[in-house]
């Protein structure tokens, strides 16, 4: 197979995915359980019986960091739309890596050295 042949199949396929990817939710999900400081509390000695979950979304929001708490509920519905976001930028980046690759092999680019 051409390179360029190869290039236009895996452009397609990208194109395929993107088109059934759905919500896509940008930021970053942490999970946190924690020890809080009230003496006698059951989480000092108990492992189980850790606080939380505390799950937060992170985002950066015209170059501030914005941070949310969810319920579980909402993660457990949210978790995917996440999932699709990361898949997405995979994606792009992708398509920017083959372009790039086609872009660099422009023999006009050795016509100004
Ligand atoms: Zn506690």
């Amino acid at each position: 197979m051409e390179p360029g042949e190869r290039y236009q199949r895996r452009l397609t396929e990208i194109a395929s995915e993107l088109s059934s990817i759905g919500l896509s939710v940008p930021g970053s999900l942490t999970v946190r359980r924690y020890r809080c400081g009230k003496a006698g509390c059951s989480c000092q000695s108990d492992e189980s019986k850790l606080h939380g979950p505390y799950i937060s979304w992170t985002r950066k929001i015209s170059g501030k960091t914005v941070t949310r708490l969810l319920s579980q509920e909402q993660f457990d519905e949210y978790q995917q739309y996440f999932d699709n976001a990361k898949r997405l930028r995979e994606l792009v980046r992708e398509i920017e890596a083959i372009s790039l690759e086609i872009v660099e092999k422009d023999p006009r680019w050795k016509a100004k050295d």
